[in-house]
């Protein structure tokens, strides 16, 4: 029999939570350790269609990459959304565990999954966004197998994302080969994308003045939005979780979810 404490020790090995940035809040955040697990939904965010899910099909727990408690509670209103939520998996006894940050750095983690899905070079993939890890860190940075036009890769983006737009900052006339990318939101790192010789750089969540300062830097930049950056490990974390504790747990990945954001 799989108890929550199986399942946190599973995670811990695919994204230890050494890994996780200072103001991160991972790990068991509903339920008990000694819970017992039969289903696991895996999934991005714990929203509201995803406690109904998890109540109708029975799961005991989700492993979800946002935190659902994450600046701290203050209060446990049911009449609120965040209260709502968190009451609803109390009474449903449906634990909630959460691999964020770590799960960003981690080896075979979000900002791999989504190198590889946009077509960089594997082999050429480093860490990128911190300065003191050697292997892990938030960001990823890699080569194209090819030279190609920006709007090009694009293009490339988009598709691979299956998204309906991505948003376009141009950089200039130069080609992209040297990508620096960064799963959900990770405008922060655009200079260092520049300081490193990127030629273009993978995000979400870019406002007006970081493309200004993407464009003056001469780096292409490509938001394919936070959501569509990250919903790509929800499945490969799933099939990670399954091989895992095979045999002894059954476990879906929730696809059912979509970007908040729409293209009108
Ligand atoms: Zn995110």
């Amino acid at each position: 029999m799989v108890k929550c404490r199986d399942v946190m020790d599973v995670m811990e090995r695919i994204a230890p939570k050494r890994l996780a940035e200072d103001w991160d809040n991972p790990g068991l955040l509903v339920g008990s350790p000694s819970d017992e697990v039969r289903r696991i939904l895996v999934c991005l965010d714990v929203h509201e269609k995803i406690v109904a899910r998890a109540q109708e099909e029975d799961f005991q727990m989700i492993v979800a990459h946002h935190p659902i408690i994450f600046r701290g509670l203050k209060k446990l209103r049911t009449d609120l959304p965040d209260g709502r939520l968190l009451g609803a998996l109390l009474r449903a006894g449906v634990a909630v565990f959460a691999a964020h940050t770590n799960l960003d750095s981690a080896e075979g983690g979000v900002n791999d999954v989504l190198a590889a899905r946009i077509g960089l070079d594997m082999a050429s993939i480093a860490p990128f966004g911190k300065v003191d890890s050697l292997s892990e860190s938030l960001g990823r940075i890699g080569k194209l197998p090819m030279p190609m036009k920006a709007k090009a890769f694009a293009e490339q983006v988009k598709n691979k994302l299956g998204v309906a737009n991505v948003r376009f900052v141009s950089g200039g006339n130069r080609l992209v080969k040297k990508v620096g990318l960064c799963s959900g939101s990770g405008a922060e790192f655009i200079e260092r994308a520049a300081m490193l010789g990127c030629d273009a750089y993978v995000t979400g969540d870019v406002r007006y003045h970081d493309a200004q300062r993407a464009a003056a830097l001469g780096l292409h930049v490509i938001d394919a939005g936070h959501f569509a950056t990250e919903q790509p490990v929800v499945g490969i974390l799933a099939t990670r979780l399954t091989k895992e504790l095979a045999g002894e747990v059954e476990i879906a990945a929730d696809n059912n979810s979509k970007d908040y954001f729409e293209t009108v």
